[in-house]
């Protein structure tokens, strides 16, 4: 049998395990550092990786897989490159390199003639002063690396918010890195996802348009509702581009704000995203069948979207819905607040039926508010 070995044990790895399974493919998964794997329970063998463990026999313990893909970005690339030694790791370990690091992703987005928000690089807090003082405000303060779910990020719109991140930024190691953002003003947050194999097939996903609270993504809607060609186009174009010009196997995630100075990327994920679990029930092939598809150069299955979908994360809450719905996805971990323990999707014949379930959807999960507490 064909199989596929996944570092990580999370939610991903699961639904690319549920997605690869029916087609025949074994999977193993490699955790590192202590990480829980409920998630994959039953999905295939898990490996625990030891700070000084043998790559080759991590790689056996595995059940010497033919390829090798990761679920999160931040993953050792040293590790993925001795992995490398042994069988494919796609994406390569390359666009990881690139991915996991704010300043190093901006600057590849940029060197392959793409736009990105005004930025400037900072190492302490002064750095920073100064970086906010010519980008003016809002200014968006991220460190370059471990930064999700809007997580190792300030957004300051003035010298009193500024003052107020100093103890935080200087508590943080001294080597740390950061990147200071323009804040943009844009009418909406997209994402593309699209798939590339190693013999350079390329498909991408219609265009998803993603609310965010507190930083972390709720609600994603696919077609964007009212995206015009001329987006979509643009879109697939930025994506083309960067998945050819890093000759990337596998799903590539591109996170775009639309502002008045065009479409602009916000960050890249070199793995299957949040933003495209809508393909799961919204999509003829799933971006997780894809990915599996990709590395291990089988032919990438048909984007299409027949109707207009939507996906609504369960953060912090784990029971099942009651109203009608496409599909529920729950991933089995342990319940914490505002943590993502699940998803729902819905389709409908038009985006208006959609908005009025997705309120009552929110209403259903969150309550009056419709936002997690
Ligand atoms: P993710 O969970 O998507 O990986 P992240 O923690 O890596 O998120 P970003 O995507 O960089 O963080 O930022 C989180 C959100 O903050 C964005 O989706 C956007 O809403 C807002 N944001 C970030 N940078 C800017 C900016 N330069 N201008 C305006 N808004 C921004
Ligand atoms: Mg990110
Ligand atoms: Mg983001």
């Amino acid at each position: 049998v064909r199989r596929v070995g996944i570092v990580g044990c999370g939610q991903l790895a699961q639904m690319m395990a549920q997605e690869g399974r029916p087609l025949g493919i074994a999977f193993s998964f490699l955790a590192e550092g202590g990480e829980n794997t409920g998630c994959v329970d039953g999905l295939g063998t898990v490996v625990h990786a030891r700070e000084d463990a043998d790559v080759e026999a991590l790689y056996r313990a595995m059940g010497s897989p033919e390829v090798i893909t990761a679920e999160r970005e931040q993953v050792s690339v040293d590790l993925l490159r001795a992995l490398e030694k042994f069988c494919p790791v796609y994406p390569r370990p390359d666009a990881f390199e690139k991915t996991q690091h704010r300043l190093r992703e901006k600057t590849a987005i940029t060197a392959a003639g793409l736009p990105v928000a005004p930025f400037e690089p900072a190492n302490n807090y002064d750095e920073i002063c100064a970086a906010v003082e010519k980008l003016g405000y809002p200014a968006f303060i991220k460190s370059c690396e471990n930064g999700y779910d809007g997580k190792n990020q300030w957004r300051v719109d003035s010298d009193e918010a500024l003052a107020a991140i100093r103890d935080e930024v200087l508590e943080q190691q001294a080597e740390q890195e950061y990147v200071v953002e323009k804040g943009i003003k844009f009418s909406r947050e997209v994402s593309l996802i699209g798939a590339r194999t190693a013999d350079g097939e390329v498909r991408t996903y219609p265009l998803a348009e993603n609310d965010h609270y507190r930083g972390t993504l709720l609600v994603s809607k696919a077609p964007a509702p009212d995206a015009d060609e001329a987006l979509q186009r643009s879109a697939q174009e930025y994506l083309s581009t960067l998945l050819n010009a890093w000759d990337y196997v596998g799903v590539l995630a591109m996170e775009c704000f639309v502002s008045e100075d065009g479409l602009l990327i916000n960050e890249l994920a070199p793995r299957v995203h949040n933003s495209g679990h809508w393909t799961l029930a919204g999509a003829e092939t799933s971006q997780f069948e894809n990915h599996i598809r990709a590395i291990l150069g089988m032919p990438l299955g048909e984007t299409h979207a027949g109707r207009p979908a939507v996906m609504i994360n369960m953060l912090g809450v784990d029971k099942e819905p009651t109203q009608p719905n496409e599909g529920v996805w729950l991933y089995g971990k342990g319940l914490r607040p505002g943590r993502k323990m699940g998803h729902v999707i819905l389709l409908d014949d038009t985006q208006e039926a959609l908005a009025a379930r997705i309120d009552d959807m929110l209403a259903e999960l969150y309550g009056e508010s419709r936002r997690p507490a």
